[in-house]
């Protein structure tokens, strides 16, 4: 099912359904639909696609609007579902050109380009939420689903009371995650709202990565009626579920040449000890993992026929390590 063409085929009829539900309930740009139920005024955002090849998600976010639409699923305020780059999701690319979650806030570096157009058109709609949702997959298989974002209190507590997974890559909230531009939910939590970044799998069509998309994208309706209706506090609500576990880097290998390379088969979170060979460099020295703990972000870009990377990347691989989370909290 995840040869390129069928993904194509896939992405498009699912990328039509939208277009369709989006001409009954229009939402406030391009590619979204927003349903508004009028109980309470907050505003719930869901965005997915931001990376166009990253698609796993999409059968759950048409789904749950058929179910909203048909009224099968309840749910009290305004919600906004948001396609960031449906014209590279059509051709399974990341982007066109450039990176749209990296085009977000003022000092993005690249100008004129479809993703810049696009990152502008979408923060007036940014602004306006009173929580983020944001839904990618990863490059390379990963062990687990894992929330990944700044750390910031509110947005903890939310990614707490969905459940979905207990991984959690965090930074401090001063740490922008790229030098050359905000990611969608950096953008929100600087205007001081909630946003959560979910990975939930590799990414293609998965059934675990439909189910998860399901139950969370379930769970944030749930909670946001519960939340906004005043029945119960974002705090009581993550409270129910056990504490994350928290994960920061520790250690970024630099991409520094392009015939740096990686061993074989490393995933999202490999387990690697201290001094274990992981790849080679361009004098085939081996590269050895500084420390113990989770390898993440492996590179395996496509190569010429010297083993040059055809890609500009900046780090080859990530290690993070366990933290306690009242180094957070406090
Ligand atoms: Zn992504």
């Amino acid at each position: 099912m995840n040869n390129l063409n069928e993904i194509k085929l896939q992405t498009s009829k699912y990328i039509k359904q939208f277009q369709d539900f989006s001409l009954k309930y229009p939402g406030p740009v391009a590619h979204s639909v927003q349903l508004d139920f009028g109980k309470y005024k907050e505003h719930i955002v869901f965005s997915a696609i931001v990376h166009g090849e990253e698609v796993g998600s999409l059968p759950a976010i048409i789904s749950t609007i058929t179910s909203l639409a048909s009224k099968k699923v309840k749910f009290g305020g305004r919600v906004t579902f948001l396609l960031g780059n449906v014209p590279a999701a059509l051709e399974n690319k990341r982007f066109l050109e450039q990176d749209l979650n990296r085009a977000f806030g003022e000092n993005s570096d690249v100008q004129n380009t479809y993703e810049k157009t696009r990152a502008l058109e979408l923060q007036p709609v940014l602004e306006s939420c009173d929580f983020l949702f944001d839904i990618h997959q990863t490059k390379q298989p990963t062990q687990f689903p894992f929330y990944t974002f700044g750390f910031h209190e509110k947005s903890h507590l939310w990614a707490r009371a969905i459940g979905g997974t207990e991984m959690f890559i965090t930074r401090p909230s001063h740490k922008s995650f790229s030098v050359s531009g905000l990611c969608i939910d950096e953008y929100v939590r600087k205007k001081g709202k909630p946003a959560v970044t979910l990975e939930l799998s590799q990414k293609g069509y998965h059934e675990s990565a439909r189910v998860l998309a399901q139950r969370t994208i379930l769970r944030v309706l749930k909670n946001a009626d519960k939340i906004f209706m005043k029945t119960t506090t974002l705090k009581k609500l993550s409270h129910k579920n056990r504490e994350l576990e928290f994960l920061v880097t520790s250690y970024k290998e630099p991409f520094s040449h392009p015939k740096k390379s990686l061993k074989e088969s490393l995933t999202n979170f490999t387990k690697v000890t201290e001094a274990e060979c992981l790849g080679f460099d361009e004098n085939k020295k081996p590269i050895l993992s500084p420390s113990s703990g989770y390898l993440l972000f492996p590179k395996y870009p496509n190569r010429d026929e010297n083993g040059n990377s055809l890609e500009l990347l900046s780090e080859i691989f990530t290690i993070v390590k366990p933290s306690n989370p009242f180094v957070f909290l406090k």
